[in-house]
């Protein structure tokens, strides 16, 4: 059995460059929505650690107002068509 190598996507700029996108969903009201991985950027810089406890404080729900119960979603590059979702 070989072990394949992993690599550790843990800045936005790295998340970026391999394609992976964030989703951020709301709990209360589960709104879904694509973050902006361009403006995240702006904001925080390429080297800005992603991950739930980073991300989530950044985002409102942009339907009902919560911030509490934000969750972060990473979504993977695929090689097929894009669905939306
Ligand atoms: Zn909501």
């Amino acid at each position: 059995m070989t072990d394949n190598p992993t690599l550790k996507i843990d800045t936005l700029g790295r998340l970026k460059e391999h394609g992976y996108r964030i989703g951020i969903s709301c709990g209360p009201c589960n709104r879904f929505k694509v973050a902006d991985m361009d403006a995240l950027i702006a904001r925080k810089g390429e080297d800005f650690e992603a991950n739930h406890w980073s991300i989530t404080p950044l985002f409102r729900c942009e339907r009902c107002g919560d911030g509490g119960r934000i969750a972060m979603q990473l979504m993977a590059p695929t090689l097929g068509p894009k669905t939306g979702r």
